[in-house]
């Protein structure tokens, strides 16, 4: 498993400062089942980068700079759990994955997620060839396109000409 980044900490930090202002180390290492004491040397590594105030026995909160870049990257988590979502990929390994994924694309790529999900969710209902896509995901069935959405489609590109 990869390694956790101050992405991953800053963004836990950020969500257990939701449930209480000052997050100890306890709660960190209850978060990710791991040593206190090794939060502990975390939480002074994000101190001294500033990313944290962290006072020992009181506990951490986040500095604008850690709440930026836990906010930055809670939201490309919840925009990728969305999109895995759409392809009909499981709650819990949409999760997983989400986290993973939100340290490692490229920023086009990441915005281009980011459109994807806003130009689905701009329909309001599910369109058609992500439901064939779900299925399909699900399934392993891949249901045969209908013809009266082919001509649909044909007639629209013709209209629309962009490159692929
Ligand atoms: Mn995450």
């Amino acid at each position: 498993m990869r390694k956790k980044t101050i992405e991953d900490y800053a963004e836990l930090v950020y969500d257990l400062q939701k449930e209480k202002e000052k997050v100890h180390t306890n709660d960190v290492a209850a978060a990710l089942n791991i040593n206190p004491a090794s939060v502990t040397e975390i939480f002074q590594k994000l101190s001294e980068e500033g990313y944290i105030n962290y006072e020992k026995y009181i506990g951490a909160t986040l500095t604008e700079k850690g709440k930026r870049i836990a906010k930055k990257t809670r939201k490309r988590h919840d925009t990728l759990t969305k999109f895995l979502l759409l392809l009909g990929i499981d709650e819990k390994t949409a999760d997983e994955d989400a986290c993973e994924m939100e340290h490692i694309l490229h920023k086009d790529t990441m915005d281009a997620v980011i459109k994807f999900v806003e130009v689905v969710n701009q329909c309001k209902v599910t369109p058609f060839w992500l439901e064939r896509l779900k299925k399909y995901v699900q399934t392993g069935k891949l249901d045969k396109c209908p013809d009266e959405l082919v001509k649909i489609c044909i007639d629209h590109s013709k209209k629309t000409k962009l490159k692929n």
